[in-house]
């Protein structure tokens, strides 16, 4: 009888195995039952026609009422081989089946051999390539790839955290990938900002960011808006994008694109980093708390270094801006439990990562239960986030 250690080679050792080709041969003359111990994901993903479904957790119970003649031929095959090997083993050693074989290869190799095979919707070849390691994931599966391919994501800000998360953002998928930025690639941003290299120094950081995404993933399309988000134009870029990643460098920025995006109801995934230490949460407008419930007002300049002025640890900007690719997959996908009413903090030096739990603030004026209705006529105004930066903070 096998063990869970048993290394497979002695399993198949004692089994008998078939080439794809005289399975199918055996399965067409009705000879052979041909049945798919794979997981009900895997088989939404791809499946041979004729396989009957029974996932290996469930064979020992059901294989009766699939098979119950146990002289009965049964073919068994999973991904690639392993898996019904070891329940062709068990079959015979352990439930009495006499006639069983495990397909060589599995259903990669009966692909690979051109039998056919019936392939989920929505997925090219290519794809089903590329995200396999996504949609194996019963969480995640075709459906939820389709999810990312469908999504679209706006960067705001290509630097630290903006470049590693967009970086990952188009590895998996997400279809549509906004930038909004109107730096050029300096020298100093390449200890962190990993989707810029040493030849596009002095370069469009969207155009560079749109080079390495464009050479790393061809389904993404990247959209650049070179400008800095301000009053006029914030709600014109941010309404056309299902999630926002707010990697802004700067305290206006951020509260400006806070209240632009709960009046149009945009999650936000947002961070900030300095030296050694990080911050993270999702504000979902309305279902959690927003950036100004949290920060009511911002801290006075003197208080707010910027990166340019102050250290990073480049690495720490990967680990954020990671944090919050992560976010935005889990949104986009619908699966997990995304960082709402949460704000998650990252030491670097120690290696600890606090959870500090927040509110919405029922006094916040902008989301809030006595905020004031914006009418139409003023959905597009916006205070000079510029000088109210600059302006002495009130104590709440
Ligand atoms: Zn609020």
């Amino acid at each position: 009888m096998a063990t869970a250690t048993e290394p497979i080679e002695q399993i198949k050792s004692r089994i008998e195995e078939i080439d794809p080709a005289s399975a199918r041969e055996e399965v067409e003359r009705g000879d052979a039952l041909l049945i798919d111990v794979r997981e009900p994901h895997e088989w939404d993903e791809s499946h041979i026609e004729g396989a009957k479904l029974l996932p290996q957790g469930s064979v020992a119970e059901r294989i009766e009422e699939v098979a119950p003649d146990r002289a009965r031929r049964l073919v068994l095959h999973c991904r690639v081989g392993n898996r019904s090997a070891r329940v062709a083993d068990a079959l015979k050693s352990e439930l009495g089946y006499e006639n069983v074989a495990s397909v060589t290869g599995g259903i990669e190799a009966w692909r690979e051999a051109g039998l056919g095979v019936i392939e989920a919707e929505g997925l090219s070849r290519e794809q089903r390539m590329r995200y396999s390691r996504h949609t194996l994931l019963p969480e995640v599966g075709v459906e939820g790839q389709l999810k990312l391919l469908d999504a679209k994501v706006l960067l705001v800000g290509a630097g630290g955290l903006g470049a590693p998360s967009a970086f990952y953002l188009a590895a998996a998928g997400v279809g549509t990938l906004g930038i909004v930025d109107d730096d050029l690639v300096d020298e100093s941003n390449l200890q962190r900002q990993v989707i810029h290299n040493a030849q596009r120094v002095g370069m469009p950081k969207t155009e560079s960011a749109r080079l390495s995404i464009e050479a790393l993933n061809p389904d993404v399309e990247v959209v650049e808006h070179r400008t800095r988000l301000d009053a006029g134009n914030v709600l014109e870029i941010i309404r056309d994008y299902d999630i926002i990643v707010d990697g802004a460098d700067n305290f206006p920025t951020r509260y400006l694109l806070n209240d632009a995006s709960v009046r149009l109801r945009k999650p936000v995934v947002s961070a900030s980093i300095l030296a050694f230490d990080g911050q993270v949460s999702t504000f979902v407008p309305f279902e959690g708390p927003c950036y100004r419930c949290l920060y009511p007002v911002p801290p006075p300049p003197e208080m707010a270094p910027s990166c340019g002025a102050a250290g990073v640890l480049g690495v720490m900007a990967g680990v954020m801006g990671l944090l919050q690719a992560n976010e935005v997959i889990k949104l986009a996908a619908g699966i997990g439990e995304p960082l709402i009413g949460r704000l998650l903090l990252y030491d670097s030096l120690g290696t600890r990562f606090t959870e500090l739990r927040v509110n919405r603030d029922p006094d916040c004026p902008i989301c809030g239960d006595h905020a004031p209705e914006i009418p139409e006529s003023e959905i597009g105004k916006f205070p000079d986030y510029e000088a109210f930066c600059a302006g002495t903070p009130v104590a709440r």
